[in-house]
Parts: structure tokens; C-alpha cells; sequence
């Protein structure tokens, strides 16, 4: 099936600029910002400023520059947040959401950067 874009989602609006956030790091291809519900002290969602749908959408059709930047920019929040478990962190966890099994509330792909706590189980039992 193929890829459908709602340019009307909640992330396409933060992007063109018609509903504010809370920037973390902001740059050419990427934003990210606080989660409006955090589920831990650290919560970002990071955003490709393309129109992707999901993880395998815009792995699929990115330019190199931006998945670079889209996962430097993941890696440069882990780091700026203290939680790199290699830099003295206590550790974090990155999880993207795709579809129906995924649970995928918003069609814009991010990732989400969970950390300050202990996250629990990564994924509860059936
Ligand atoms: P998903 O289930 O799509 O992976 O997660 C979507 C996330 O977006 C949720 O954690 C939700 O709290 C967050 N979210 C939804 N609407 C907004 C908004 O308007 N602003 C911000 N900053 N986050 C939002």
C-alpha cells in the first residue's frame, strides 16, 4: 500500500509553524521538541521536517542528509540530556511507533527519547 501523507496532522502544523512547542534542538532537516504529555522528566519527539509518514517511510525515501542529520540530532538530545549511559548516564530509550500494532497516534514520523527514570518493561505482556 502506498505511503499517504496527512499534511493536516498535528506535527505538520507544529512544523509550518500554526501551533507552538517547546524546541529542544531546531535544525535544517530536523526539530525537537517536549512532548506536551511526557511519560518521564526527559520526553522529545524528534521530527523530520520532510513529510514521512513512519520509520520505514523515511528510511526508505530520505536523503542521506537528513536521516544523518535526523539521527544526529537523536544522538546529540541523548548526550545534551545527560542520559548516555557512556558518558556517566543513567541510559534512555528511543521508540518509534508505526500502524495499528504500533499504536501510531500521530501519521508524522518521530521518535520518542524517554529517560530520568526507570522506564519499566519495554513492552508489556500480551
Ligand atoms: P505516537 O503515539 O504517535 O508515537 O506519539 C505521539 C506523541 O505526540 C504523544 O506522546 C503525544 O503526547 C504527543 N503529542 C500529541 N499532540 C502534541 C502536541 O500538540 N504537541 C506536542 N509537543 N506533543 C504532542
Amino acid at each position: 500500500m502506498p505511503y499517504k501523507y496527512d499534511d493536516q496532522n498535528i506535527f505538520a502544523k507544529i512544523l509550518r509553524g500554526e501551533i507552538p512547542n517547546d524546541t529542544v534542538v531546531e535544525t535544517e532537516h530536523t526539530l525537537a521538541f517536549n512532548d506536551i504529555g511526557p511519560k518521564a522528566p526527559v520526553h522529545v519527539l524528534v521530527v523530520p521536517k520532510g513529510s514521512y509518514v513512519n520509520h520505514d517511510h523515511f528510511h526508505s525515501r530520505a536523503t542521506d542528509a537528513e536521516i544523518l542529520d535526523f539521527v544526529r540530532v537523536t544522538a546529540r538530545i541523548i548526550a545534551d540530556k545527560g542520559l548516555a549511559p557512556g558518558a556517566g548516564g543513567s541510559g534512555y530509550r528511543v521508540i518509534g511507533n508505526a500502524g495499528p500494532h504500533g499504536l501510531q497516534e500521530v501519521p508524522h514520523y518521530h521518535l520518542h527519547i524517554l529517560g530520568g527514570r526507570p522506564l519499566g518493561a519495554m513492552v508489556p505482556d500480551a
